[in-house]
């Protein structure tokens, strides 16, 4: 049995917010609109997917379908229904024999639940996902609340919905463009007996912009955790600044170096670099490069956290220890935390800030340098 997935993403998204159509806005690092074409991409029993897109998206459909296997995409219609039809149709002259249809904007769909459809598929022509209603249900008009509405019999339906192709699409070129709510109304309408499988309590929809922030966050509360190291050391010499964490503190010696030698700030640059299995810090700013020359080492450091984001990354916590003989850093502790947690966007509980001497033993013992030991935490979201 061939089967085809047609991921419908040809809306506007204009309710959920934000400047890009919210198919097409960063979920953990990713597209919305990817999150489910990887599923079906690289469910087995799927054996290609066609997007349905609005036009002028191309680029943005592009974008998130970047290196996936996917069949071209077809522009869809003024709604949401003829859209459906418009990816059906241009499916007909090599028909499937099943057809998944999925709403982008559901972007936590389950293999599992690509199977209990595909299932249900082998003897009825229309399956639904669906959840049973557990909250009681009023009507309401205005303010006020009318009466009690029987949820025995009621479920929530989702998508991906599974057809037989050749139902679904007659169903299709039959119906009125009368506002169908989803497909399995179409097949309702047309007289195809449909049955419903469980859905997923997973499965959202993304309508709302707090629905983007709530699923940012379980993303992330799922997302395996990194922990990065950076470790780096500077000669104290006469003649320089002495910056620690962009805090400049008083003192006869100066860190030698070509940027402003911040040492904290080098290793922390490099331990967020490190979460994301990037180079260090000298591959990225070269100390030959006369564009570093006493440059601000918190440009470094916001660059890492570019890079970060960029991966899905969020950070959770570093811990920083500075072993210096010399001068002692226990006034400058409480601005070191500060410009740290100002920098990296972190609350004081999740920075950590040791201040220790060697005890008089070695080079860093006999003031002659400082170094810095730097842990960072981050959530990082599944890379693809
Ligand atoms: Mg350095």
């Amino acid at each position: 049995m061939r089967c085809v997935a047609l991921v419908m993403a040809a809306g506007q998204g204009v309710r959920a917010g934000g400047e890009i159509p919210k198919q097409y806005r960063p979920l953990g690092g990713r597209p919305v609109l990817r999150h489910s074409l990887e599923v079906f991409a690289r469910h087995p029993r799927i054996d290609a997917v066609r997007v349905v897109i609005a036009e002028g998206h191309g680029v943005l459909y592009a974008e998130a379908a970047r290196g996936l296997d996917l069949l071209p995409p077809v522009v869809g219609g003024a709604s949401r229904q003829a859209s459906v039809r418009a990816g059906l149709e241009s499916l007909s002259a090599d028909p499937p024999d099943l057809v998944l249809i999925h709403d982008a904007a559901r972007p936590f769909l389950g293999a599992a639940l690509v199977d209990r459809v595909l299932a249900a598929l082998e003897h009825h022509p229309a399956v639904l996902p669906a959840l049973p209603v557990v909250d009681s249900l009023r009507r309401t008009r205005g303010e006020r609340v009318l009466e009690d509405v029987e949820r025995g019999g009621l479920v929530r339906v989702q998508t991906p919905q599974g057809f037989v192709f050749g139902a679904i699409l007659d169903a299709h070129r039959l119906a009125p463009p009368m506002g169908f709510g989803d497909d399995g109304a179409v097949a309702a309408w047309a007289g195809l007996p449909v049955v419903h499988v469980p859905g997923e309590e997973d499965n959202v929809k993304l309508t709302l912009p707090e629905d983007f922030a709530t699923a940012e966050r379980r993303l992330l509360a799922a997302a395996p955790r990194r922990t990065g190291q950076g470790i780096d050391l500077h000669r104290l010499v006469p003649g320089r600044r002495l910056v620690l964490a962009g805090v400049e503190i008083p003192s006869e010696l100066g860190l030698e170096g070509h940027s402003d030698a911040d040492v904290v700030l080098h290793a922390l640059t490099d331990a967020i670099l490190g979460v994301i299995g990037a180079d260090d810090i000298g591959c990225h700013f070269p100390p030959s490069d006369p564009r570093w020359q006493d440059a601000d080492s918190a440009r470094f450091v916001r660059h890492a956290l570019e890079l970060l984001a960029a991966a899905g990354g969020v950070l959770e916590h570093v811990d920083v220890t500075i072993l210096a003989e010399r001068p002692r850093l226990g006034p400058y502790r409480a601005a070191i935390r500060a410009n740290l947690c100002r920098l990296l966007g972190l609350e004081p509980g999740a920075v950590g800030l040791k201040a220790g001497s060697c005890e008089g033993l070695g080079a860093i013992g006999r003031g002659e340098g400082i170094v810095a030991s730097v842990l960072v935490t981050c959530r990082l979201a599944a890379p693809t």
